[in-house]
């Protein structure tokens, strides 16, 4: 059943499953220190999602739980799924949940940063000198391209042998809504957007790069705007990733380069993200915010989770749904004292470091905010 609490900023929390709840837990933690601060306030409003959702109502995601999201400023998701769900149909799978989610609210942007804390640097696969203060941000267009395109299918030609069809298709429209995404973030940063596409054997990527440069020449130009082919990013990700600022792509070549990027930095239990629709008519954009990683069935339970992805992935709905770029910042440090002061879930543990749990590492953050604010 929802609970509310009152106050001022319409929050919908979703915990879900396995880990869900116990790395929600923490992150309620650091929303109410806000609260209690009196630095701001949200209306906090808690529904079920997925499994969880399964069992109360027979749907991952009810038509209710859809509204109140739909009527929410942003949403803040756990994550769904489990072994207990996983023989039923795929319309009634957990996962279902947030893609409703994604659907209806037509989330569009999917921003993955890539951020590397310097208490984490040798956490990296890379060397450090290559890692160390990288901050870039993927954007990835969500509900277009290859994955969508028609015609679509496996069609058998008249030899008998078959052939498998995926089609790339973009609109002018759906390019331009998604740059323009690009270009709002990078003004909240250092204002440098890459566009990377295969332009050079993909017409559909001459268009992306038309629109992109029209829409920055028109609208954006303290932003700069470069171009770059999608095999050469992937290898410039791994050689020199802190040449990037944001990164704006297609949702093929976004899925590839997030993961990419996501390795990075080191551990799954560090990475938000968020998704974002269509600005209103008073610049806010619908949106859902969620740590990269699963449900984690395999350590669910055990307080042993990282609790920082779901943490970092509120701090980012400071910054991109509520310009609260201080408070976000203000979350983020203490994020980085925490674990420069040496404590680490068993994900991210390292030789003379401390092993804690969920809730240690919750109280470890907390207190740096406590300090700081
Ligand atoms: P997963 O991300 O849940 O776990 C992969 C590995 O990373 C596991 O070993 C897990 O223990 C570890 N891990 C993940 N998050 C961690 C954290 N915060 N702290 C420490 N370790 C962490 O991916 P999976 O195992 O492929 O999927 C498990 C379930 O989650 C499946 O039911 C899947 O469908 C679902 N899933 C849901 C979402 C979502 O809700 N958005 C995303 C991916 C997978």
């Amino acid at each position: 059943m929802a609970q509310t609490r009152a106050s001022n900023r319409k929050v919908l929390v979703l915990a879900g499953d396995g880990i869900g709840p116990e790395i929600m837990r923490q992150a309620l933690r650091v929303i109410e220190f806000f609260d209690r601060r009196h630095l701001t306030s949200f209306e906090i409003t808690e529904g079920p999602v997925g499994g969880a959702a399964l069992d109360e109502s027979g749907v991952p995601l009810s038509d209710e739980t859809l509204a109140q999201a739909a009527a929410s400023d942003a949403v803040l998701f756990g994550a769904v799924g489990g072994a207990k769900w996983d023989t039923l149909p795929f319309e009634l799978r957990p996962e279902r949940g947030i893609l409703r989610l994604r659907k209806e609210l037509d989330l569009f942007a999917n921003l993955r940063p890539a951020v590397v804390f310097d208490a984490l640097a040798d956490a990296s696969c890379l060397k450090r000198e290559i890692v160390a203060g990288l901050d870039l941000m993927i954007v990835r267009e969500l509900t277009g391209g290859i994955y969508f395109g028609e015609p679509r299918g496996v069609e058998t030609l008249p030899d008998g042998s078959r052939r498998g069809i995926n089609t790339e298709v973009y609109t002018e429209a759906e390019i331009e809504r998604v740059v323009r995404a690009a270009f709002d973030l990078a003004r909240k940063r250092s204002r440098r957007v890459c566009e990377v596409d295969k332009a050079n054997v993909m017409e559909s990527g001459g268009l992306w790069r038309e629109v992109a440069q029209r829409v920055r020449d028109a609208d954006y130009p303290d932003v700069e705007l470069s171009f770059m082919y999608a095999d050469n990013c992937a290898m410039q990700l791994v050689r020199n990733p802190k040449q990037f600022d944001v990164i704006v792509t297609s949702n093929l070549f976004g899925d590839l380069l997030s993961d990419c990027a996501a390795m990075l930095t080191g551990s799954l239990g560090m990475l938000p993200s968020a998704s974002l629709g269509a600005p209103d008519a008073g610049g806010r954009r619908k949106a859902l915010y969620e740590p990269v990683h699963g449900s984690a069935p395999d350590i669910a339970g055990k307080d042993i989770a990282n609790p920082l992805a779901c943490i970092l992935s509120f701090s980012m709905m400071l910054r991109y749904s509520f310009d609260m770029a201080e408070e976000a910042d203000l979350v983020e440090d203490a994020v980085r004292r925490a674990l420069a002061s040496g404590v680490r879930t068993s994900d991210i543990v390292q030789p003379n470091t401390a092993r804690v749990s969920t809730r240690v590492m919750g109280d470890t953050v907390l207190r740096e905010l406590e300090k700081a604010a």
